[in-house]
């Protein structure tokens, strides 16, 4: 199966193939700042099942894991469709907002719960943690 994420103007675009590894949601401040919505929801792929099309700009930070992570925006919209970074360079994160797809598989956990707004729910999410995931746990849901 093949998905396209893009940008609001849609010139860039991020092309993914097969299912993600994991669909998550993170309610931290930099990620409500980001992404401009109360919640940032997420998918972590494999860099070998995603292409990239189009131009884009980068803006790096340093994580709470103390890793280095890079999000990849559109330099005449401004929509942040993907991101990577040092904690896992095999990784590429795309924004499930990109999809703009309802069907998309829904989020397996709920992280940064402490900074989550009150009146948002994520019914769907089976792990729930009020700062990051723990990094020794497995992958998936
Ligand atoms: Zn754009
Ligand atoms: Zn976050």
């Amino acid at each position: 199966m093949e998905r396209v994420a893009a940008c609001h103007c849609g010139k860039l675009r991020a092309i993914a193939t097969g299912e993600p590894e994991r669909v998550y949601v993170c309610h931290c401040k930099s990620c409500q700042r980001r992404t401009g919505a109360v919640v940032h929801s997420g998918s972590r792929w494999l860099k070998s099942q995603v292409r990239i099309e189009g131009e884009h700009k980068i803006y790096g930070r340093v994580a709470d894991s103390g890793f280095e992570i890079r999000f990849h925006f559109c330099p005449d919209c401004g929509s942040s469709v993907f991101w990577e970074g040092d904690r896992g360079p095999e990784y590429c994160g795309i924004a499930v907002g990109c999809f703009a797809d309802p069907d998309f598989p829904p989020p397996v956990y709920s992280a940064y719960e402490g900074a989550k707004h009150p009146w948002l729910g994520i019914a769907t999410a089976e792990e729930h943690y009020p700062g990051p995931r723990p990094a020794n746990l497995p992958v998936g849901g």
